[in-house]
């Protein structure tokens, strides 16, 4: 793969609007993306397996838990630092990010948010240094979309809980040390456990031939007649609210990581468009490639100036999931659209592992589909603009 070269574009002097602490974190995770993440991650997004050795940096940047307090070993930042860390990794790989967000936002907000306080103290600081690795687990081989009418239960035998189904596309599910599960009690209430690696009847088969996010390890989760203590239940947070008050944090992240991706493809493609000589010119002076460029950055300063506001409404506490919604739809809709026009213009060269602009591109077709599908997001901007349901 080429020299990680990338220059990020700020149109619009974004920067101005960032307190030093985030400039200094973004500058932080990129430089350690430069260094960690490009030299290595086509490889391994070839031979679809997910570089192990990044995860102590990842814990080191903030990468795991940014916003969780730091009395539980997160890094105690804001959700505008919690963004730039997301673009930042996601301008290395989409795989990679999603490690970090399933890990953050999925693993490590609910034990927070609705765990008690021997559960935040058992595992959030070792989930903060990558120590252990979770994962989440909400999508069912038969609902997806539609979550809440999964199949997965347990029932209260006394001293423990037994729990029974199954659980598919579930990122980290390979090597985690503990999942956290959303499953109906005997009433049909949803409830999230921690099961942990180790205990009998729970395997984690891996999801292969995947041909997007290569480099992050997906898999199934089976529950077979699993016994979980009852100290693994999340007390404080039931209902189909509890794993969705998790999607809104990995979305919001999702936003931001998208414009990551867009960024590499952009710049990837902005330098090409200066070096590469057709027709006695360099491709860039054609007005067809300006069209496609000059695109490109609109849209990518659009997508800053949404998710930099929606950074601001979440610091107050004011976003709306709607809202939330909103930016992770058209940010990862604008990045797959970039990664097309910018694999376009590096015309054959665009296909090869030469260019991270493939893989992006490829990554994103995951990226567009999970956590809520690209309609999915916009039924929601429809129910919330009409107060019309149009799900069923
Ligand atoms: C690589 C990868 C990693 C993932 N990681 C995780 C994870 O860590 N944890 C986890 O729980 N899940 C994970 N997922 C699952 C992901 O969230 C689901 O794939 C997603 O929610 C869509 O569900 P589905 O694939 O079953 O598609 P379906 O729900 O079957 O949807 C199929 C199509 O129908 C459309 N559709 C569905 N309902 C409607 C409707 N009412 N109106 C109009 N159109 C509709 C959808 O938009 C989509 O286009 C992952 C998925 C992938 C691909």
């Amino acid at each position: 793969m080429k020299p990680d070269l990338f220059q990020a574009p700020d149109y619009y002097l974004l920067d101005d609007l960032l307190t030093d602490e985030h400039k200094l974190v973004r500058d932080s995770a990129r430089a350690w993306v430069k260094k960690e993440v490009s030299p290595i991650i086509e490889e391994y997004a070839q031979r679809a397996e997910f570089p192990h050795q990044i995860v102590k940096g990842l814990g080191e940047i903030g990468g795991f838990g940014p916003y969780i307090p730091v009395e539980y070993g997160g890094a105690g930042l804001d959700q505008i630092s919690y963004g730039l860390i997301m673009q930042e990794i996601e301008r290395g790989d989409s795989g990679v990010r999603s490690t970090s967000s399933v890990q953050s936002s999925l693993v490590m907000y609910p034990i927070w948010k609705y765990g008690n306080e021997e559960q935040r103290m058992k595992y959030l600081p070792k989930l903060a240094t990558g120590e252990m690795i979770g994962c989440f687990g909400l999508t069912e081989p038969d609902f997806g979309s539609n979550p809440g009418g999964m199949v997965t239960n347990f029932k209260d035998k006394g001293d423990h809980y037994l729990l029974n189904g199954a659980k598919m596309w579930i990122s980290n599910a390979p090597f985690a040390d503990i999942a956290v599960v959303w499953a109906k009690d005997e009433s049909g209430r949803i409830h999230g456990l921690i099961v942990e690696r180790g205990m009998e009847g729970f395997t984690t088969p891996e999801t292969h031939n995947k041909w997007s996010l290569r480099a992050s390890a997906t898999g199934e989760l089976i529950f077979d007649n699993v016994k979980v203590p009852k100290e693994n239940l999340l007390p404080n947070k039931s209902g189909l609210g509890a794993p969705l008050g998790c999607l809104d944090s990995a979305r919001y992240g999702i936003a931001w990581g998208a414009i990551g991706a867009a960024m590499d493809c952009y710049d990837t493609a902005l330098r090409y468009s200066k070096e590469r000589i057709q027709f006695d010119k360099p491709i860039g002076a054609f007005q067809l490639q300006q069209k496609k460029l000059a695109e490109m950055i609109t849209e990518i300063t659009k997508a800053q100036l949404l998710t930099w506001r929606l950074g601001v409404l979440r610091n107050e506490g004011k976003a709306t999931s709607a809202q939330i919604s909103m930016a992770k739809r058209n940010n990862v809709d604008m990045a797959l659209t970039i990664a097309r026009d910018a694999r376009q213009m590096l015309g054959g060269m665009g296909i090869t592992g030469e260019y991270s602009i493939m893989r992006h591109m490829m990554n994103l077709e995951s990226v567009v589909t999970y956590e809520g599908t690209h309609d999915i997001h916009l039924l929601i901007t429809g129910m919330d603009v009409t107060g019309f349901p149009a799900f069923k």
